[in-house]
């Protein structure tokens, strides 16, 4: 087992241990938000003809070089189009079709002119403009990358299936929110803040409850997770004589790959996997602040990873910090800050009191800030980079048009 790992080492060994889920059909319907498993390949072509953008004349661009206003190119209209028809015969050298927006281009037609850009006496057409190539032709198949799964026919789809995430947590002081919470008694948050983290990804959590911190319940609840694709258990797992997290674990047959990664909050993050299939177990820390950073740091891009994504993490930004911010080198911190957008940049704060008991600073913040392990101070007016947690950063209360 590897211990004092750096975040980076710590997040490349769960990955490389997170194999992509396996595939399931469903209705086009209930796939709303899961990845397809395998490309849908078009049976149509869609738009199924190359077709026109614009009103105006269907040409040969080679027709027209070097025309212009000055010189216009001449030619004679054989046909027109009609709306929903189909040419019947090519067009020639020296020949135009009229052409509406979205009607087929002819055969021998490669560009299409606008109509406010030519001149018609009769059959005669002038055309005031040298096309390129393709231009005002919208493609035949065009369409297809856009993922019309129901405008190709298709009523099922291929998905990489969710994964199922087993939550427990540990501790003789833990009781469900209903309970009374005398004689120093604490609700277990922990499991509703993992559950919600994995719903807000697409994961879905399966609550197996509270374990009192003795071996063979610690052990029982754990068994119960053993079918699941990841296994999440909070608390228990530091060097106390009441942690059993790891020895159970062990005793499982769950080997330990790492315990430790050196970032803070969340030093005492535990990894394990079997070696005969088996769910990835992660043993978060039991502080509510580290539970949840942990989660968001290291399993929510395994999860994301599983359920076929290519893109593993929350979208950075670099911002500019309006306070000073310490620390001893050694650990990466992840400073809990609120953001700010003002004179074309972002400004970050810190939300407050950073310790790891302090779930209010987790529940204000917007980002996540690095705080390098080997830097000591960033101050005031220096950027740094930020995740954003808060997909509602991005919201904006105006239009834009
Ligand atoms: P431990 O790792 O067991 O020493 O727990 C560290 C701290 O986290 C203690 O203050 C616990 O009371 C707290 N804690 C543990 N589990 C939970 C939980 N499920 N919800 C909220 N706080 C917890
Ligand atoms: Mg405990």
């Amino acid at each position: 087992m590897q211990t004092g790992l750096s975040a980076n080492a710590a997040l490349r060994t769960i990955l490389d241990a997170t194999p992509v889920a396996p595939s399931e059909t469903l209705p086009v319907s209930a796939a709303v938000g899961r990845v397809l498993a395998a490309a849908v390949e078009s049976t149509r072509r869609l738009p199924p003809h190359d077709n026109s953008a614009m009103d105006g004349y269907a040409v040969r661009s080679a027709d027209l070089r070097h025309a212009s206003a000055d010189r216009p190119g001449e030619l004679r209209v054989a046909y027109e189009i009609p709306a929903g028809g189909r040419a019947d015969r090519a067009i020639e050298p020296g020949e135009a079709a009229r052409i509406l927006t979205g009607g087929p281009v002819p055969p021998g037609a490669d560009a299409v002119v606008r109509q406010e850009d030519t001149a018609i006496d009769g059959d005669r057409l002038r055309v005031f403009v040298e096309p390129a190539p393709r231009e005002h032709i919208r493609d035949a198949g065009e369409d297809v990358e856009v993922g019309m799964l129901a405008a190709l026919g298709r009523s099922v789809v291929s998905v990489h299936q969710r994964p199922r995430v087993a939550i427990l947590s540990t501790g003789d002081e833990l009781v469900e929110p209903d309970q009374p919470v005398d004689g120093g008694r604490i609700v277990s948050s922990n499991s509703y803040s993992l559950a919600a983290q994995c719903r807000e990804l697409g994961a879905e959590p399966i609550y197996l409850g509270i374990a009192r911190d003795t071996p063979i319940a610690v052990e029982e609840l754990f068994r119960g997770g053993l079918s699941a694709d990841f296994l999440v258990s909070s608390a228990g797992v530091s060097v106390g004589d009441r942690d059993f997290v790891r020895g159970v674990l062990e005793k499982l047959g769950c080997a330990l790959v790492f315990w430790g990664v050196n970032i803070k909050p969340g030093y005492p993050l535990a990894f394990g996997r079997f070696e005969h299939g088996g769910p990835l177990v992660f043993g978060l820390p039991g502080n509510p602040v580290s539970a949840m950073m942990t989660f968001e740091q290291f399993v929510r891009p395994a999860l994301r990873k599983r359920m076929g994504h290519r893109c593993l993490f929350r979208p950075t930004l670099r911002a500019t910090l309006t306070e000073d911010l310490r620390k001893k080198a050694g650990r990466l911190h992840f400073v809990r800050v609120e953001l700010e957008r003002r004179d074309g940049g972002v400004f970050a704060r810190s939300t407050g009191n950073q310790s790891s008991g302090v779930l209010r600073s987790m529940t204000r913040a917007q980002g996540l800030l690095i705080f390098p392990a080997e830097e000591t101070a960033i101050v005031a007016g220096e950027t740094a980079t930020v995740q954003v947690i808060d997909p509602e950063f991005f919201a904006s209360d105006s239009s834009g048009f």
